[in-house]
C-alpha cells in the first residue's frame, strides 16, 4: 500500500512508474509491466514481460517487432484493473492507437498523456477531453 504522501504516479529512473500496480509507462528499459500510450518507437522497448495497449497500438507494434509479445489489448474506455488500480485508455488524437491513460484508485483519478495532438486526423481517433 503507498502512503499518504506518496505520488500514485511519479518519475522512477525517467521514466513514468505507478508502484501500487507495480507498472511503468512506456518505460525505456525492460521491466515487468508495461503500458504503452502509442506504437512510435521511442515509447517502446522490447524485452519487458507484459504489455498493456490498445487493440491497434498491438497491431502496429507486433507489425514492427513480431508476435513474439505478450501484449493485453483493451478498446478506449475499457476499464481493467492491476492491483485494484482501475486503469483505461482514453484517445490521444496523436497516431492510430494513440492514448492517454487514466487511473483511479481510491478517490484519486489521474491522466498520462504522452504525445497527443488537438487537431482533427483521418486516421485516428480524435483526442478525448
Ligand atoms: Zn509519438
Amino acid at each position: 500500500m503507498k502512503n499518504k504522501q506518496e505520488d500514485l504516479i511519479r518519475y522512477k529512473d525517467g521514466n513514468l512508474y505507478c508502484e501500487v500496480a507495480d507498472i511503468w509507462i512506456d518505460p525505456s528499459k525492460p521491466v515487468k509491466r508495461a503500458l504503452i500510450t502509442h506504437a512510435h518507437f521511442d515509447h517502446f522497448t522490447i524485452g519487458c514481460e507484459e504489455y498493456f495497449s490498445t487493440n491497434e497500438t498491438a497491431i502496429l507494434i507486433k507489425e514492427r517487432v513480431g508476435d513474439n509479445l505478450k501484449i493485453k489489448t483493451y478498446d478506449y474506455g475499457e476499464e481493467f484493473k492491476v492491483n485494484g488500480i482501475n486503469i483505461s485508455f482514453h484517445p490521444s488524437g496523436h497516431i492510430l492507437g494513440s492514448s492517454q491513460i487514466r487511473f483511479i484508485f481510491a478517490e484519486e483519478k489521474w491522466l498520462i498523456s504522452g504525445d497527443f495532438k488537438l487537431q482533427r486526423d483521418e486516421t485516428c481517433k480524435q483526442y478525448e477531453e
